[in-house]
């Protein structure tokens, strides 16, 4: 047997002409809709040109360099040059393959060599059956039967036009069979393990610890908006404030109203909003009054204007059919005076705004915002505008940890990137939580030799090391500091954002003194088929949409690598997988958890 990467890999064998090219092309992308990321090995047994003359790849070829690896912003390549030595084998092949970026090998062709392999058959080809004489052929694939199939060794036999079939089989018979492997450091991209925390442990030990803010500030109305209420807003008037005329038409006394005939009234005057009428309304007689005028004295019912006729000016005739009543908003109808109309611990909203006015109310007390200090940490981190010397990559995580704060309305002090030194960082850990209600580090939280934050934590605070069981983010940091709470969250920028929507922005909220900090999450119809093994929370980038009937739907927003920051980008949820969850098939409904702005 060939010595294979732990990862599992699956043959596709057959004489030329049989379609194997074909078959791959429409596996690929059910596979890949499977949630696996592919290798595809093809075994080329003539001379292959895949560089063009004029590249520069091609002049170093040409200059004698044994092999060319082409860095492109989306591509890798790497030309080895064969020509003087043996001719590759599927296991030099293999020793290409990037574990971190492939959880299937597909290889087309080397049919001698001794791995699972499927075999296609056509019979109009007349070529003989190779599966008799090799042992690693597990299944049969053709459009129908050969003949001499009933004389040989039982074996699977694959429709070649159902690939969703030869795709189930693939998942069932060569995915699921493959061994684990285990890795000795945890990342975010590992296997299961015993020791992780559940996804709801974790969110109740930080719900148990985080206490909310209690201080508060006086702020001006307009400066309240999207703000927390330090307490209950009382009403200190009756909305609205007096009895008046919901339409514009006639004032008069119920009483005074037509029971079947038509009668006519004498009109003594007229009510304006904001010009009352002064005068008492009496039997025979009613007041002209526009929307919002208050309801002169002796009435208590509108006949709208379109409702009447006016023989004469000072004359109006109205006809039967109206209730006493009608047509009039009653003092304190909205509110009462001493009435809460708000309560401690909401965030104010735009209509708030206009109802705390409505109240008179210039100025609301609100909670302050917690203060977070935030770095990064590594070597490897350089801020914008400076240059990136090999080896370096961008900060990103900073910047999206201050856009996250920022719509959350904390206040934010950014610390910016932190070298993988133990004195800076202690020195940086301790400015923070001087200064700060909460202190979130990104990277330096694994097992990695230069992941400093866990030991410096342990001597300056209280800390505990989860590993969780959720993907992506499996690390996390979660402690005190002083009086401030620490969050160490891991480096890579995918596992950042799934850990902060789902467990700090809560924890935050909560901090907040908000009341409602507990997440909103819809269900939604999945339109993928999710592949996942019960005993880990999953977080899927997603898209959710609706329809036309405001149903909604959710799609995989692509690659879900835990590096891949454009299918974050483009996500606008997560779909919430829970533990039990076995994987999703198309149409299911699934949780949905929405985050950024709606
Ligand atoms: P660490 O946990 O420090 O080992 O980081 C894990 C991965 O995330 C590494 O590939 C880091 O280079 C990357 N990483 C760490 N911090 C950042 C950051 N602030 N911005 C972008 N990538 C980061
Ligand atoms: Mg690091």
């Amino acid at each position: 047997m060939l010595a294979t990467p732990a990862i599992p890999m699956i043959g596709f064998c057959a004489w030329s002409g049989s379609g194997k090219t074909t078959l791959l092309t429409q596996l690929i992308p059910l596979l890949k809709a499977e949630g696996l990321r592919l290798a595809v090995i093809k075994h080329g047994h003539h001379k292959i040109e895949l560089d063009q003359p004029g590249k520069d790849s091609f002049k170093f070829r040409a200059a004698g360099a044994d092999q060319v690896i082409l860095a492109a912003s989306t591509r890798l390549a790497i030309m080895q040059e064969c020509a003087d030595q043996q001719e590759p084998s599927l296991q030099d092949a293999l020793r290409l393959v990037n574990p971190n970026c492939a959880d299937l090998i597909l290889v087309e062709g080397f049919k001698h060599e001794a791995f699972p392999k499927l075999e296609i058959n056509r019979p109009e080809l007349g070529k003989p059956l190779l599966f008799p004489d090799d042992a690693h052929i597990i299944a049969l694939v053709c459009d129908h039967a050969p003949a001499a199939l009933a004389q040989l060794r039982p074996l699977p036999l694959l429709d070649l036009n159902a690939p969703e079939r030869i795709v189930q089989f693939i998942l069932t018979e060569v995915v699921k069979q493959a061994t684990p492997q285990i890795q000795s450091t945890p990342s975010c991209a590992d296997a299961r393990d015993p020791d992780s925390m559940a996804f709801s442990a974790a969110q109740q030990q930080l719900n148990a610890a985080v206490s909310p803010l209690t201080a508060a500030l006086q702020r001006p109305l307009r400066a309240t908006l999207h703000q927390v209420l330090a307490a209950d807003v009382i009403s200190p008037l009756n909305v609205p404030a007096y009895t008046n005329s919901a339409m514009d038409g006639y004032a008069l006394a119920g009483t005074e109203l037509p029971t079947t005939e038509v009668r006519e009234y004498k009109v003594i005057g007229t009510a304006l909003a904001g010009q009352p009428f002064t005068g008492s309304c009496l039997a025979g007689q009613c007041v002209r009054v526009m929307t919002g005028a208050i309801m002169p004295v002796g009435t208590d019912t509108v006949v709208m204007q379109e409702q009447t006729e006016t023989p004469a000016k000072d004359l109006v005739r109205i006809g039967s059919g109206h209730r006493s009543g009608q047509n009039v908003r009653q003092a304190g109808e909205d509110i009462q005076r001493g009435q809460r109309v708000l309560s401690r611990g909401r965030r104010v909203t735009a209509a708030d705004v206009g109802l705390l006015a409505s109240l008179g109310l210039a100025e609301t007390k609100v909670l302050r915002p917690p203060r977070i200090a935030f770095f990064s940490t590594g070597d490897e981190l350089r801020s914008l505008g400076e240059a990136l010397e090999p080896g370096c990559i961008y900060d990103s995580n900073r910047y999206t940890l201050h856009s996250l704060l920022s719509e959350l309305e904390m206040d934010i002090i950014d610390m910016g990137v932190i070298p993988d030194q133990p004195a800076l960082l202690e020195a940086a850990l301790r400015e923070a939580a001087a200064n700060a209600d909460v202190v979130i580090s990104s990277g330096g939280v694994s097992v990695g030799e230069a992941d400093y934050i866990k030991a410096i934590l342990e001597r300056l605070g209280e800390m505990h090391f989860w590993k969780l069981a959720i993907k992506p983010g499996r690390p996390l940091t979660f402690g005190r500091l002083g009086d401030a709470l620490f969050f160490g969250l891991p480096g890579n920028p995918v596992a950042v954002m799934v850990t902060f929507q789902m467990l700090v922005k809560p924890a935050l909220l909560k901090l907040a003194g908000e009341t409602d900090y507990r997440p909103l999450q819809l269900l939604a119809t999945c339109q993928d088929a999710l592949r996942k093994k019960p005993g880990r929370t999953e977080f899927i980038r997603a898209i959710f949409q609706h329809d036309t009937h405001g149903q909604l739907s959710v799609t995989r927003a692509g690659h879900q690598g835990s590096g891949i920051l454009t299918s974050m980008s483009r996500a606008n949820c997560f779909i919430v997988l829970p533990e039990e969850n076995a994987g999703v098939a198309v149409g299911e409904p699934v949780m949905i958890q929405p985050f950024g702005r709606l």
